[in-house]
């Protein structure tokens, strides 16, 4: 088994990416590993393109990006962590799959058609060919399985698709099919501000988020003015319908201590949020401390950074030559 996932390098991490995300590809990690599998995590810089990044800033996201992966939990010995940039192959394998890939195919993609929104004419090339590039992610390691997200169903899709054509057109048996690992429990955390948004990187409001950069004070405070309502909690999940802030707190709870709500709710029902939110801050920054300390760690030490980033791509280079070498010569080319 080997999976391939990728990260966008923008921007701090927060909650909602460590529990919905980073937090299940360690646990992935940690498997794969005893079952001599290999995963592959890589920062997605080629894709953050397709919109401006300022030079200056981005450089720098993607150290702290790095840093913050590796503080979660990812681990650069056992795992392949990279910058998608050091491995050129991934921006070759694309151009030769643009070949492939259909302009129907593309237009129906319902991503590109929300990030475009109405100004469809005014987005980036990159940001409609984006998914082409995720194919070539994939497929140039010859990944057997994919950890997505509901938004990026249809995108793995596609990459299924190219490579049936790629073998199919060319008599090859060349690209594996990947398949989707669609998480079970994967956490959707919602803005403390907004139980109807999600928490977001790009949300301009600080307080709707709780960073992985964070300290203890920090999260007391964010956590002590969530939004919520007046009622204490109940003691059974339907009670939680209609009260989306209190259902996200109950939510974290949950996520950061491993357990279901029903068992949160079993122990905080009746409670009101002056006792829960305390505990909930508790919890949070017993998860949180340790991973901040890492990431302060890590970045003090850029040069430390950019070797292991080396040595990863290193190793990614290494899986996806032969796969490029073998689509040219597949080609004619
Ligand atoms: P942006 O606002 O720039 O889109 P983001 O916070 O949505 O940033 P992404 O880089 O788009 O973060 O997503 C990184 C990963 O984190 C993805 O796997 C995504 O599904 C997951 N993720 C993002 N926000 C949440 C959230 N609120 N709850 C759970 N998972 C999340
Ligand atoms: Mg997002």
């Amino acid at each position: 088994m080997r999976t391939v996932s990728g990260i966008q390098p923008t921007g701090n991490l927060h909650l909602g990416n460590y529990l919905g995300a980073i937090r299940n590809w360690v646990v992935m990690q940690d498997r794969l590993a005893a079952d001599g599998g290999e995963c592959l995590f890589f920062l997605a810089d080629l894709h953050a393109i397709s919109e401006y990044q300022e030079p200056k800033a981005f450089a720098q996201g993607i150290r702290e990006m790095a840093a913050a992966l590796i503080a979660c939990g990812i681990d650069p010995d056992r795992s392949i962590l990279f910058r998608q940039r050091a491995v050129t192959e991934h921006a070759q394998l694309q151009w030769l799959l643009n070949g492939t890939a259909r302009v129907g195919w593309l237009n129906r993609m319902t991503q590109f058609k929300d990030k475009s929104g109405k100004n469809r004419e005014g987005a980036s090339v990159a940001l409609y060919t984006y998914p082409v590039l995720q194919a070539a992610d994939v497929l140039l390691y010859q990944a057997t399985h994919v950890p997505v997200g509901q938004d990026q169903k249809q995108h793995l899709e596609l990459a299924r698709d190219i490579a049936t054509k790629f073998n199919s057109d060319y008599g090859v048996d060349l690209f594996t099919l990947p398949e989707p690992i669609i998480p079970p429990d994967a956490a959707r955390i919602m803005s403390l501000r907004d139980g109807s948004a999600k928490m977001s990187k790009s949300d301009p409001s600080d307080q709707s988020r709780i960073n992985l950069t964070d300290d203890a004070d920090a999260i007391a405070a964010k956590l002590r003015k969530a939004r919520t309502d007046p009622e204490p909690l109940p003691s059974e999940a339907a009670g939680l319908e209609g009260r989306p802030e209190a259902k996200n707190l109950v939510d974290i709870y949950a996520a950061l201590a491993g357990t279901n709500v029903a068992a949160v709710l079993g122990q905080y029902g009746g409670q009101g949020f002056g006792a829960f939110k305390p505990a909930l801050a508790d919890l949070a920054v017993s998860v949180l401390a340790p991973i901040a300390t890492r990431l302060t760690a890590l970045q003090g030490n850029p040069a430390e950074l950019d070797r292991l980033l080396a040595k990863g791509a290193e190793k990614a280079r290494a899986l996806a030559a032969p796969t490029l070498a073998a689509t040219y010569e597949a080609m004619g080319l």
